[in-house]
């Protein structure tokens, strides 16, 4: 369950953890509070203020733990009861194509999206194999060599556990990564329209490449988002 510590918005103490979840869950909700990166400015509390509109004739453009805005805001945001999104347990390769969207870090998801757009528009079949996973699966890849790393981008979570990913790896649904993708060009233009979004790509690795890739920050970034991730 989301907790905030202290109050978020104009005249809030704004701890970067608090605002974070805050810009979240207005993504979420479809507003738009500006990067999510923790800091509440302007943008993030104009989007409050949209959001209190909808409930409250005064949009102060401020939410307490435990008050109006934060229940409304968490209404909002949750998965209806029973959808199967609530839950972030089990085999996340096994998971649909949207709930491993959802998984993803809002900016990197949309700029994800943005990729899969791109594809389909060549009459490619993107499909995403992993978004979000956990350490025990990333543990479990590595002893069976599949990775090389005991934390991932694909790990980014936030400090209550739910995932955060900035990582995703696609393939193309009727090739994976037999030959015929890369007959037909699909890496190619996988990594094209990944870095047409400011993405890394896997696949520009020299010594382990990793085609399938996609990564929203760069490798000298891991140890930042390893601390952010609580883990
Ligand atoms: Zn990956």
């Amino acid at each position: 369950m989301l907790e905030l510590r202290g109050s978020v918005g104009k005249d809030g103490l704004n701890a970067s953890d608090d605002v974070r979840v805050v810009q979240t869950l207005l993504v979420q909700i479809g507003l738009r509070p500006g990067l999510v990166n923790g800091t509440c400015g302007t943008v993030t509390i104009a989007a409050i203020q949209k959001f209190q509109g909808v409930f409250s004739t005064v949009p102060d453009g401020r939410i307490d733990p435990g008050g109006r805005t934060w229940k409304k805001l968490l209404e909002s945001a949750a998965p209806a009861a029973g959808d199967p999104l609530s839950g972030w347990a089990g085999d996340c390769s096994q998971w649909t194509q949207q709930k491993k969207l959802r998984s993803l870090e809002p900016v990197f998801r949309a700029k994800i999206e943005q990729v899969i757009l791109t594809l389909k528009n060549r009459k490619l079949q993107p499909s995403i194999v992993f978004g979000w996973r956990s350490v025990e699966t990333q543990r479990k890849l590595f002893s069976e060599k599949k990775t090389t790393v005991l934390f991932s981008f694909h790990n980014a979570q936030f400090r209550d556990g739910t995932p955060n990913a900035l990582a995703a790896d696609i393939i193309d649904r009727r090739w994976a990564w037999t030959e015929a993708a890369h007959v037909n060009g699909f890496w190619n233009a996988l990594g094209a329209a990944g870095k047409e979004q400011g993405l890394v790509w896997g696949g520009d690795w020299k010594a382990f490449p990793d085609i399938a890739h996609l990564q929203g920050r760069p490798n000298r970034a891991l140890a930042k988002v390893r601390i952010e991730s609580g883990l």
